[in-house]
Formats: structure tokens, sequence, C-alpha cells
């Protein structure tokens, strides 16, 4: 039986291209059907009645029919469009580095809900709680998690012991922590303080609720971070553009990026 010519889906807007005279190509991850591109007819006319509905980070309930190259938009209604995150530079660039990153790790055409719930949680408590620096933090460690490419945090990738409690390292390539007697040929290689580690273990298990109960100094925020940044990079295989913009934001006086 051919598939019905139209189907509906719940997606978050992850960016758009103008296409054609007056349209959008908008990529969404949905609920449904994991990463979808599809064309918003007459989008970009001023007088049009969906102007603003597929501005990234944007979710909507769709309805699409299927086309020989693209589908089309046939309605759509906007149920969160997080105004206030989009309201203030600094929560703006986090979100748009989720998006970034659901884009990089989504695969077309295949459903993951536990990555679309990720998103809109994480979304949510940006917006909720512009001061949770950790919030991106869970969601690198369990964006990996729900896409399969979850670092090992307890034995030692090479020779499978346990983690005792001290200095290891870690390589993303390798695919997590190394003893320190371990050291894999070809693959790059990190230090990693005990600290650290415990950080990483916590954010695995934590739910964004749990977040403020976690108390990390700068300099260890930073090691995590980078950390993780190296993992992220490393998975998704090519250059993140939103990072140079929130490293740019981080580094401005408060005042300088709300104004
Ligand atoms: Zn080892």
């Amino acid at each position: 039986m051919p598939p019905p010519k139209t189907y509906r889906a719940e997606g978050l807007v992850l960016k758009n291209i103008p296409f054609g005279e007056a349209d959008l190509l908008v990529t969404l991850y949905s609920r449904e059907f994991g990463k979808l591109k599809a064309v918003a007819k007459g989008a970009r006319r001023s007088n049009s009645k969906i102007v603003g509905h597929f501005e990234p980070l944007t979710v909507a309930k769709l309805s699409m029919a299927r086309g020989r190259t693209l589908d089309i938009v046939n309605q759509v209604e906007v149920t969160e469009n997080f105004s206030s995150l989009k309201s203030d530079l600094t929560t703006l660039a986090r979100g748009l580095y989720v998006a970034e990153l659901v884009d990089g790790f989504g695969s077309e055409a295949s459903s993951n809900q536990q990555l679309y719930d990720l998103a809109i949680e994480t979304l949510g408590a940006i917006q909720q709680h512009p001061s949770w620096e950790l919030v991106l933090r869970r969601f690198e460690l369990h964006l990996m998690r729900a896409s399969g490419f979850m670092p090992e945090l307890f034995h030692c990738v090479d020779c499978r012991k346990p983690l005792e409690p001290e200095q290891h390292r870690f390589s993303p390539d390798a695919g997590g922590t190394l003893c320190l007697d371990c050291a894999p040929y070809g693959v790059q290689i990190r230090s990693l303080s005990l600290r650290a580690l415990k950080v990483l273990r916590l954010l695995h298990r934590s739910r964004i609720a749990d977040l403020p109960q976690l108390q990390a100094h700068e300099s260890l925020e930073q090691e995590v971070k980078s950390l993780l940044s190296t993992a992220i990079s490393y998975w998704m295989d090519k250059e993140i553009r939103t990072n140079s913009f929130l490293n740019h934001l981080e580094r401005l006086p408060k005042a300088e990026v709300s104004s």
C-alpha cells in the first residue's frame, strides 16, 4: 500500500532558508519522524498569515503533504515560541546552539523521541533559568546518550578495568575514559581530573530540576565544558557555528550583552 499523501507531525524548527520567490525551506526536528525538510509556501510574503511561524526555536503542529522531492506544509499551528528565550541575546544564542546540535546529531526519517524531548526540555530550562550554566553541559552529554554516542565514564575503554578514584584520561574517539596505564595508538587523549569525572557522572544521572544542586567552581566548569566540546566536535565532525558566537557573548560584560 502506498504511504498516505498527507501526514501530521509536531516539530521544533531548527532553521530556515529562503526558497523560490516567497517560500521558505524549513528544517524541523519532529517527534514522530526525526529530522524533516519541508517547503512553507508564501511564508516570506509580508501579508502571509504564517509569517514568523517558522522562526528557529518555534514548536508547531503541522499538517504536511508528501511531494516528489520535498514535502509541503499545508497547515501550521504554533504551540510554543519560547518568546522570552528569544528576547535575550545570550539565551537566544544558547537556544540556537541546541538547535544546531540537534540538526547535527538528528537523522532524517528516523524517529528519536528521547532526543526530541531532550531538546524541548532544555529550551524550556534555558528560558526559565538563564543563569543555569550547566543546562548546556547536561544537554551535550544527554544528546550523545540519546544518539548512541554516550562516552564511557566508569571503566577504562581499553583494558575494561573499573576506574579507581584518581586522575584519568579521556578520549572521545576511543569512546570515553582511559586509565593511566592505557594509551591506545592514534587517538586524541585529554587529561581528566577526578573532579571533572564526578561532574560528568552527576550530569549523566541528573534531571534538569537537579541542576541547581550541582555547584562547580568556574575552572572545573571550564574543564567539563572543554571535555564535552571535544567529544561533541568529534561526533559532529564539522565546525559548530554558534559556538564561537556563544563564547564571544560569554566574554562580554553582562551590561553590554543586554543592551
Ligand atoms: Zn586501561
